[in-house]
């Protein structure tokens, strides 16, 4: 097959299996070993007659070279937005500054909310130091520290914006638990820091008790996450659907995929209301480029994912079992080849046709794959009416005057504030209470949040918060920055500060 690159080419599966109209795919071949891998998936696909017709673009490295910054060019882009599901094979990252991660491109343009990465252990065919994992980690891909809004705000300190929402945690979680139902999976847990930050991860854990209740057949459960990672390394047998926020999600499939010892093995989808995309969790390995001794389970496990996304259920279900009687079988690439373990190494090729081979079987020791039909479809509902009460402000400043002495900001603060109505609840510096009545052994760095309460009560317009802004600024103080005081239908929406 040729490509240049801007055109897209279409083959088409030889006979469909269900009476349904195939749906049209675009697949990208990728770089290194993607081409062999993902010829040797498309063959077991059509094998199986997986319902799918397939445009075929070009992405990455030669598109790199042909000066598209991101690696995909826009007739790609046509095709991947028109047909909505991409496989794709790995990509070759370009060295050097300038290019933009191909992923992450896709990831953000795409709004592909939900990263689901499972991470299980095939022994006794397949080494692993975990037997019985078998787990599966749904990650939060757009919100958190991943909005990317950073600041430096004072010669000391710089910040992020933690950002979690309502709608996007509501659909995250309800993907978590409808892929536990079309799984087959029995259990859900959320991991969160609530216990610290209350405010986003304690919103985060609220929806999904509130979602938990929608799904009775599933056992749901919350873990803090410091403990809940420990407990992944340690003894991962214990989870089964794991959902969570964006960072801890990150850090987790890694620890998770790196102890189940077979990463080479697993497939990736990254899921968003129009577009998903599915991918080997590996590289393009082009240390082995050409050889015709890669492994194409990667790509292929992540086609499954694929089957049962368009709702071919029946399809992956026959091609995984395939599969999973192949490595049961002892037929292995060179990657997991091991004497005493495997029975016969084999290439990309041979392996591909074993899989072949095997359309129909089931495995007999590893526990077979049961898919119910159907892809999953995630809508949150519409966030209810609040009422919002402005309640003061917090005023962030940035002073490194009379060796930082928090009695002289707070009552040069306080002064100010008098003159326009406004009192100075409290000042922290790092989140800990310093005025009044802090403790000499706190560390003060050069950025202090100060609390403002208006002198009225029952609520106030944005204009008072004008007027102490004015009054601070002429007093000559650096704001740096505000928050709002905000209640919901009575309830504090902000924190208090350590010791307050
Ligand atoms: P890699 O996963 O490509 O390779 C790591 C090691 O695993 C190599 O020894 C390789 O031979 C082996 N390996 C990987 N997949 C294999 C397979 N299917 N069968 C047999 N052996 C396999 O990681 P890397 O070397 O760090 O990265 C190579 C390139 O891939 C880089 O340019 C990197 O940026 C890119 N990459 C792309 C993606 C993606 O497109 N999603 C993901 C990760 C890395």
């Amino acid at each position: 097959m040729n490509f240049n690159g801007s055109e897209t080419e279409t083959l088409t599966a030889p006979e469909a299996s269900t009476t349904d109209a195939p749906t049209r795919i675009t697949v990208a071949r990728g770089d290194g070993i993607g081409p062999e891998i993902m010829d040797a998936t498309l063959r077991i696909l059509e094998a199986a007659k997986a319902p799918l017709q397939y445009d075929l673009i070009e992405i990455g490295a030669q598109m790199y070279n042909a000066g598209h910054t991101s690696g995909i060019p826009p007739a790609a882009w046509d095709t991947i937005r028109r047909n909505k599901v991409l496989l794709k094979a790995p990509i070759t990252t370009p060295l050097g500054g300038g290019y933009k991660s191909l992923n992450v491109t896709l990831r953000k343009a795409l709004s592909l909310f939900a990263n689901v990465r499972q991470s299980k252990a095939y022994t006794p065919f397949v080494d692993s130091h975990h037997p019985g994992m078998n787990l599966v980690i749904i990650r939060e891909n757009e919100e958190d520290l991943y909005a990317g809004i950073e600041h430096q705000q004072t010669p000391e300190v710089a910040q992020i914006l933690k950002l979690i929402t309502r709608p996007g945690s509501e659909r995250i979680i309800r993907y978590a638990f409808e892929y536990a139902r079309v799984y087959g999976r029995r259990k859900v847990t959320c991991m969160t820091k609530d216990n610290i930050m209350k405010h986003t991860d304690g919103l985060f854990h609220r929806v999904f008790e509130e979602v938990a209740e929608e799904y009775p057949d599933i056992e749901s459960e919350h873990q803090i996450i410091d403990i809940g990672a420990a407990r992944v390394a340690a003894q991962p047998e214990q989870f089964d659907v794991i959902v969570t926020l964006n960072l801890y999600g990150d850090i987790l499939s890694d620890i998770a995929s790196q102890i189940a010892g077979s990463v080479g093995l697993a497939g990736s989808a990254n899921i968003g209301d129009e577009v998903a995309m599915f991918e080997a969790v590996h590289g393009s390995a082009p240390d082995i480029a050409g050889k015709g001794v890669a492994n194409p389970s990667g790509l292929l496990v992540a086609a499954t994912q694929m089957l049962v996304h368009v709702g071919a259920a029946e399809v992956a279900q026959t091609v995984k079992n395939a599969w999973l009687k192949t490595l049961e079988d002892g037929i292995h690439t060179a990657d997991i080849y091991r004497s005493g373990l495997s029975r016969r190494e084999v290439g990309t090729d041979a392996f591909t046709d074993a899989v072949i081979e095997r359309l129909g079987d089931e495995p007999d020791h590893l526990e077979p794959v049961r898919y119910r039909a159907g892809g999953i479809q995630v809508a949150p509902s519409p966030t209810p009416a609040q009422e919002k009460v402005l309640q003061g402000v917090d005023v962030f400043i940035d002073w490194d005057e009379a060796d930082r002495d928090p009695n002289v900001i707070g009552d040069g603060l306080q002064q100010a504030a008098e003159t326009v109505d406004w009192r100075l609840k409290m000042i922290t510096n790092r989140g800990v209470k310093v005025y009044p009545d802090g403790l000499p052994e706190t560390f003060w760095t050069d950025h202090w949040r100060c609390r403002f309460l208006p002198q009225e009560t029952g609520g106030i317009a944005f204009d008072r918060i004008l007027e102490l802004l004015g009054a601070l600024h002429g007093d000559g103080w650096d704001v740096i920055k505000t928050e709002h005081l905000y209640t919901f239908d009575g309830r504090r929406a902000y924190s208090l500060g350590q010791g307050e």
